[in-house]
């Protein structure tokens, strides 16, 4: 007899992730120079893998605590109260593995079953695909015509009486941009007085290299509704570690550890060794390189007349190719095959009109790539 298997609706309806596989297309593609990663391509410090192995040596290779060790959440607490600014106890940490497990519990402990998440796009495709899983609803919330800057009434307009939540990400992925203060005052100005929950997602704060960053999280008003979501993989080059954490007001925090627990019980023991080392790195040499990578990729692109705006952190620039193409899957593999330069389209963050091109790669492989595109485009 033959029986009918019925998955999860959810899980049974979502892609996967487009950006892995252009990123995978890219790389079968013989000669391609990609811009398409998202991570540093520098290895973890030294210190760091030796505090790792010392404690795989020592045998920390026993169940940890839930949330993680006493010791790696009181660095954590230190660390953010010490560099940001921003008082959480340690009781009011979850390390978790990676910003992408805290993203989903987040997600999973404010939703309930048709509650909106207004996503600012372009976003990092990521979000609304774990909000559809945790059974909410994305909204999208376009920047684009605003300089990438949330317009306070275009918020208003967003909101319903069934949202739950919104999320923003400083400095953003795929532009690169940062939220302004006066932004963060009117979106602070909306929200004050509404039961939304804010998911900060600054996994990229520490790669920032121009204006004044300031974070939604300094807003603490507003401490029993904000979430923020950090990351070890981009400022340490630690992404194959699959570390982070989430900050939250403990009595939030309280409840979003019943996920987190009953998902992955806790981040790995002795990786935390790891952790409470990289909190101790000095990320300048690496925020310099990025920087100075920035400069040159920022640089060529508009002396080249492929129109962008200059990125204050992350390491992704995002490029409007409206002038030649609206469907950019398209111009994304017309790109790839005519030049051999492989970029993220633009539609797999929600915004079409525009590919991600990230600056993860030494100096010759960025010229060569930016030569090639500057022979496409006379094609075109
Ligand atoms: N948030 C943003 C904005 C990202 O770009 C990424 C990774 O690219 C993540 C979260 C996930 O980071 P992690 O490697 O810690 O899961």
């Amino acid at each position: 007899m033959r029986m009918e298997l019925t998955l999860n609706s959810a899980a049974q309806s979502e892609q996967l992730s487009g950006i892995r596989e252009f990123t995978y297309l890219v790389r079968a593609t013989p000669g391609a120079i990609g811009f398409t990663i998202g991570e540093p391509d520098l290895n973890t410090p030294e210190a760091v893998k030796q505090a790792a192995k010392a404690a795989l040596d020592a045998n920390d290779t026993h169940y940890p605590p839930g949330n993680g060790y006493p010791a790696t959440l009181e660095a954590i607490s230190a660390f953010e109260e010490k560099e940001h600014g921003l008082r959480y106890s340690a009781n009011e940490v979850i390390l978790t593995d990676g910003a992408t497990e805290a993203l989903f519990v987040s997600f999973a402990t404010v939703l309930n079953p048709g509650d909106e998440v207004i996503i600012p796009t372009p976003a990092f495709g990521l979000y609304e695909s774990i909000v559809r899983l945790c059974r909410g609803v994305p909204v999208q919330l376009p920047t684009e015509k605003n300089r990438f800057q949330i317009d306070p009434a275009a918020l208003e307009r967003a909101i319903t009486p069934k949202t739950k939540a919104i999320i923003l990400t400083s400095p953003n992925n795929p532009t690169g941009c940062i939220y302004t203060k006066q932004t963060l005052d009117q979106i602070h100005a909306v929200l004050a007085d509404r039961p939304i929950f804010v998911i900060c997602d600054d996994v990229y704060r520490a790669l920032v290299y121009s204006g004044e960053y300031h974070s939604f999280s300094e807003y603490q008003d507003m401490r029993d509704r904000i979430i923020v979501v950090q990351s070890f993989s981009k400022p340490y080059a630690m992404t194959g570690w699959r570390l982070g954490y989430l900050l939250a007001d403990a009595p939030l925090r309280e409840r979003l550890q019943v996920f987190h627990q009953y998902c992955v019980t806790s981040a790995p023991a002795f990786l935390q060794a790891g952790c409470v080392q990289a909190l101790q790195e000095d990320v300048g040499p690496v925020r310099a390189l990025f920087k100075r990578r920035r400069d040159y990729m920022y640089g060529r692109l508009t002396a080249m007349g492929w129109p962008c705006q200059e990125p204050e952190g992350a390491f992704y620039i995002f490029v409007d190719i409206s002038k030649w193409s609206t469907d950019s899957r398209a111009f994304a593999k017309k790109m790839l095959a005519e030049a051999g330069v492989g970029v993220i389209p633009g539609v797999f963050f929600g915004t079409e009109g525009y590919v991600r091109l990230s600056y993860c790669y030494s100096d010759a492989e960025l010229k060569e790539g930016l030569d090639r595109m500057e022979r496409f485009i006379k094609t075109l």
